[in-house]
């Protein structure tokens, strides 16, 4: 059996761009730093999320709680708020209904790195040996022996032989076009990566066009 694994991590450095527009200056993009604004009227809260204009630094406030019975929120959360939580901050930033209410949109450009792991010997997980991220490709192709850890993928089938099998997990749902993942991860160019999906040498039961931020795995004839 000459299957090798391999296991790719996507994950965030920091909280996205919002996409809106600015009232007062021609910038579409805002930073959130984690801040939140608490705001109590007798027994009910409002909780809000800041962000800072990147071209003005206008603070525009994204709805996370409103008129919410304080009652209905436990301690712990109500903490979270309050330490200006930069965790709980991605996690409601990420969540599509805190995107639909406030209509906005996510830029995840520069905001996240690739880390890729290869198994030594069989089950067991190398740290990571190479940390990649957009414009700082590095490191070597390394294959791994059977027996890998794999994430739990949207995509399964069997693993055919003589070919390098990669999971792609992702730590936060961070739309990537596939395309570019690819390329990042395997340093090459996006056209290239296009070229190998083409020709039938990289595929998956995953679509590899287009965005996505679930879990997969690829393979590669070597
Ligand atoms: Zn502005």
């Amino acid at each position: 059996m000459t299957t090798h694994f391999a296991q790719w991590l996507v994950s965030p450095t920091r909280l996205p761009l919002i996409r809106r527009r600015c009232l007062r200056c021609p910038s579409t993009r805002f930073e959130a730093h984690g801040k939140f604004r608490i705001n109590a009227n007798h027994k009910l809260l409002d909780v809000w999320l800041l962000a800072l204009c990147a071209g003005c630094g206008t603070t525009v406030k994204l709805t996370v709680l409103e008129r919410a019975n304080v009652r209905a929120i436990t301690p712990p959360l109500l903490d979270r708020f309050h330490s200006n939580d930069t965790t709980l901050a991605a996690e409601l930033l990420t969540d599509p209904s805190l995107q639909r209410r406030n209509g906005v949109t996510l830029d995840w450009t520069d905001a996240w790195t690739l880390r890729k792991s290869t198994a030594t010997t069989p089950g067991t997980v190398d740290g990571s040996q190479v940390v990649a991220g957009p414009g700082a490709v590095g490191g070597s192709w390394v294959v791994a022996e059977p027996g890998a850890a794999a994430c739990p993928d949207a995509g399964g089938g069997a693993r055919p032989p003589m070919t390098l099998a990669t999971s792609v997990c992702f730590a936060q749902p961070i739309p990537l076009r596939v395309t570019a993942l690819l390329a990042v991860g395997l340093g090459i160019s996006g056209s290239e990566a296009s070229r190998l999906i083409a020709g039938g040498a990289l595929w998956s039961t995953h679509r590899l066009t287009g965005r996505t931020s679930t879990n997969f795995h690829f393979f590669i004839r070597t």
